[in-house]
């Protein structure tokens, strides 16, 4: 019986070894499928075919680990002279289709996060995310409504104070400057109604008709113009070519440019339709041409013809183009070249604004020199709207626009000096919500030298030149056109020789003055278009503007 117990013993004991491994077995069995369902789920949320899901996958757990707090509608509205905001828009269809990762988060109403996708030696994907501090960051959620009320809304009783105000929309094509500035799209009808042009104009006459602005004669002209590579064209007058002339005074003209009155809000969006219309007849794609200049739409205040304040919305040209100088056709070479010139000077005169500088560099560009009046006075209020697409393959256009932007702003009196100490626990606050990962975008105080390096102030210098030369040729070549004054002295020298005794001394020395100075004329043209055939070469462009591009 003991060796019966014994086999009985040895067989509860293997049935229960077999009974443990078959539970074992089971356990790994169920761990596998759970692994294996986690496997499947993460491959529908990111394709395991799109070779960037693993870094969308680290995003959305960084995402997870974030309480994110966006701005509000019911948050206070804040008074800057100068306000740098931010603006993400959503990924789009295309974008969607195409597996684009969004690489933006923004955790807090004036915070942004880019994630920028990186990788080790060893071929290991980690993020790299960098944090941005501005005025207001609005995410993907934010509507125009809500984007004008923390950016341009707070600047339209400046021009009812006898003040200027500018609001611009900088950022790479495609990344919703129109959008924004213009109005929303409905499928491919622009609403005129839902853009900040007309939000602002609604506010201008709703303030307008406020009882202490009622009885105070007070009109208002809405003007529209598209500044393409240094020349100014009216988008109210079908496209007419205007002339900048400053006077003795500095004071800025554009010459001709149409000032349409206007009653309420519905005949400004007319303008607006019209204008926009204007802007893109004879494009195929709306960006096409819009991405290489710069609309300005104004809202003039007069009071019985004298102008009491003036509010310039500028929807700016793509900033890539000011990297776009590779391109072998000149065209858009010096394209390229003019509107980097034009941003560089902008963020320049801004900052000048800033630091309340008596020396603005307004004369860098046309779009400076246009605004002139707008930077410098003592009531003039500023705002810029850095507009940003969230994809991956946008990353690097992304963080130069956002340090673009954080560059406009850095130096102002309003952010520094007593706010600094603000400025700092921002900085500890984003070292907190980005960990380690987290490479912080020091706001280096680069001074004006290095702006302007040899090699940038050599390629202003030569951009400038250039359509300072264009114009002249223009100028010089109109001169002459005034056939009057030429035939009249041709007539009256050869009148003289009709005469039976005329004096050969006097016609040959009033002949020769004649010829001398016509010769003067002619030849001064030759050497302004020997200039502009010589100067903007290839080499010339390409070394100097690809790399300044960065310095931005
Ligand atoms: P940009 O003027 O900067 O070149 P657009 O304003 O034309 O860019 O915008 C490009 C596309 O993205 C348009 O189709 C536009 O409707 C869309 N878009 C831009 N911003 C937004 C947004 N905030 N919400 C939805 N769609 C947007
Ligand atoms: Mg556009």
């Amino acid at each position: 019986s003991k060796d019966f117990m014994f086999s009985f013993y040895l067989v509860r004991r293997r049935s229960n070894i077999v009974k443990e491994m078959e539970k074992m077995k089971n356990k790994r069995e169920e761990k596998r499928a759970q692994i294996s369902e986690i496997r499947t789920k993460r491959a529908q949320e990111f394709d395991s075919s799109c070779p960037n899901s693993e870094f969308g996958r680290m995003i959305k757990e960084f995402r997870a680990t974030l309480d994110c707090q966006p701005l509000s509608i019911t948050d206070p509205i804040e008074e800057h002279r100068i306000c740098v905001c931010v603006r993400k828009r959503p990924l789009n269809k295309q974008e969607v289709l195409k597996k684009e990762v969004d690489v933006i988060t923004i955790p807090s109403k004036c915070v942004l996060l880019v994630h920028e996708p990186k990788q080790k030696v060893d071929l290991t994907k980690y993020l790299e995310t960098q944090a941005f501090r501005f005025d207001f960051s609005f995410d993907e959620m934010a509507s125009n409504e809500m984007v004008y009320r923390f950016t341009a809304r707070p600047l339209v009783q400046t021009i009812f104070e006898g003040g200027k105000a500018t609001c611009f929309a900088y950022g790479q094509t495609g990344s919703g400057k129109t959008h924004t500035m213009g109005g929303d799209f409905l499928g491919r009808a622009q609403n005129a109604s839902k853009g900040i042009y007309a939000f602002a104009s609604q506010d201008v006459f709703l303030l307008l008709n406020q009882p202490r602005y009622r009885s105070q004669d007070l009109e208002v002209y809405v003007t529209f113009f598209e500044i393409y590579n240094g020349k100014v064209f009216d988008l109210l007058n079908k496209k007419a070519k205007l002339r900048v002339l400053e006077d003795g005074k500095q004071q800025v003209q554009v010459v001709g440019l149409q000032e349409r009155q206007v009653s309420c809000a519905e005949d400004v969006i007319r303008m607006i339709e019209m204008g926009s219309a204007c802007r893109t007849s004879g494009q195929t794609f709306a960006n096409a041409s819009s991405s290489r200049s710069h609309a300005c739409f104004q809202i003039i205040l007069r009071r019985r013809g004298k102008m009491l304040g003036k509010f310039s919305l500028v929807d700016l040209a793509g900033n890539e183009r000011g990297a776009d100088t590779s391109s072998a056709d000149r065209q858009t070479r010096m394209e390229g070249a003019e509107i980097n010139k034009s941003l560089l000077a902008l963020k320049e005169c801004i900052r000048a604004l800033g630091q309340n500088k008596s020396h603005t560099p307004f004369r860098e560009s046309k779009l400076t020199q246009v605004l002139r009046d707008s930077f410098i006075g003592t009531n003039s209020r500023t705002c810029m709207i850095a507009m940003i697409s969230p994809g991956m393959s946008s990353c690097e256009y992304t963080l130069n626009t956002l340090r673009y932007a954080d560059r406009v702003k850095e130096l102002s009196p309003h952010n520094g000096g007593g706010e600094t100490q603000n400025h700092m626990e921002i900085e500890n606050e984003e070292t907190e919500i980005s960990g380690e990962s987290s490479t912080l975008q020091h706001n280096l105080s680069k001074d004006e030298e290095e702006d302007m390096s040899p090699h940038m102030f050599n390629f202003r210098e030569a951009v400038t030149q250039i359509g300072e030369r264009e114009e002249k040729v223009v100028e010089q070549l109109r001169e002459l056109r005034q056939v009057g004054r030429m035939t009249t002295e041709l007539d009256y020298l050869l009148g003289i020789t009709e005469q039976p005794d005329y004096d050969l001394e006097t016609f040959v020395s009033r002949a020769k003055y004649f010829v001398e100075e016509s010769s003067r004329n002619f030849l001064s043209v030759r050497g302004m278009l020997m200039f502009l055939e010589i100067v903007p070469t290839q080499e010339f462009l390409n070394s100097t503007v690809t790399n300044l591009f960065l310095f931005s």
